[in-house]
């Protein structure tokens, strides 16, 4: 079946938002229109930010949070919700409250910018543990996040693979543990669900960090589920689609931002 026979597909990103557009919400609705679903977008926290700096955060009443979500499932068929940045445990008890029971659900456990500055706080990386990381179709953290999330090192490929695992054991049915950060076997993600690990290389990129990329990777793969594919292939296409993101990826200086040419 091709993507348009498939329908109008319509999937939720609840994230904080970036107004230099590089991350965030923004990014994430730029990748679900690229992706070809009708993506929606649910304020969860707002930053100042730049390409240099996170300058402040404002907390958005998590009632309110919930309200947004409640309002668009009144009217839409929602086929996958995608999280990013929820900034403390009362939002993300309010976006867990707000979710049905056996949606597909992409989260992305945002807990630091890049440039050091904290996205999520301590209880709300907890409540993220307890209340959203069980429920998750997939779940997707980066090197910095599994090690705060599970309190493993992660220094080699069998303490990446552990720190993988604790994801799976917290009842998460998919786990991306993206290798980007990784000293050694660096741009490798370990892919595991039920039928066991999987390793999904990519193209390294001669720079650093690319701002935004880990939630266009998280909203890609949220798309391809909602579209209908299976999580694995959902998340080979969503590699494929961050690779093309990161290969065009625009430089301003002194960070990159992911680039498709889609957009
Ligand atoms: N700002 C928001 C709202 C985000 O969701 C994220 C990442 O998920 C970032 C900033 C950080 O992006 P990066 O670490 O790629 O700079």
């Amino acid at each position: 079946m091709t993507d348009a026979e498939r329908g109008t597909a319509f999937a939720v990103s609840i994230a904080g938002s970036d107004p230099s557009a590089g991350a965030g919400l923004q990014i994430d609705l730029k990748t679900m229109n690229a992706c070809g679903v009708w993506g929606m977008t649910v304020v969860a926290a707002l930053t100042a930010q730049n390409a240099n700096h996170v300058r402040a955060i404002a907390e958005v009443d998590p009632v309110f949070v919930q309200s947004q979500i409640k309002t668009l499932q009144e009217d839409f068929p929602i086929a996958c919700y995608k999280t990013g940045m929820l900034g403390n445990a009362p939002t993300v008890r309010a976006v867990a409250g707000a979710l049905p029971d056996g949606v597909a659900l992409v989260i992305d456990p945002v807990l630091i910018a890049t440039r050091e500055y904290r996205l999520t706080d301590d209880s709300g990386a907890k409540a993220l543990v307890e209340e959203l990381i069980p429920r998750a179709t997939v779940v997707t953290p980066n090197i910095p996040e599994a090690e705060t999330l599970s309190g493993i090192a992660i220094t080699d490929a069998a303490s990446m693979e552990d720190a993988a695992s604790w994801f799976f054991d917290c009842g998460a049915s998919a786990v991306v543990l993206k290798g980007g950060h990784a000293a050694f076997r660096k741009g490798v993600d370990v892919f595991l669900d039920r039928n066991g690990v999987r390793l999904l290389s990519g193209n390294v990129y001669p720079f650093p960090d690319v701002h935004g990329s880990g939630c266009c990777f998280a909203s890609a793969i949220a798309s391809y589920i909602a579209l209908g594919y299976p999580v694995a292939e959902a998340v080979e296409r969503g590699k494929e689609f961050v690779d093309g993101a990161l290969r065009y990826a625009v430089e301003y200086a002194p960070r990159r931002f992911t680039m498709n040419p889609g957009w």
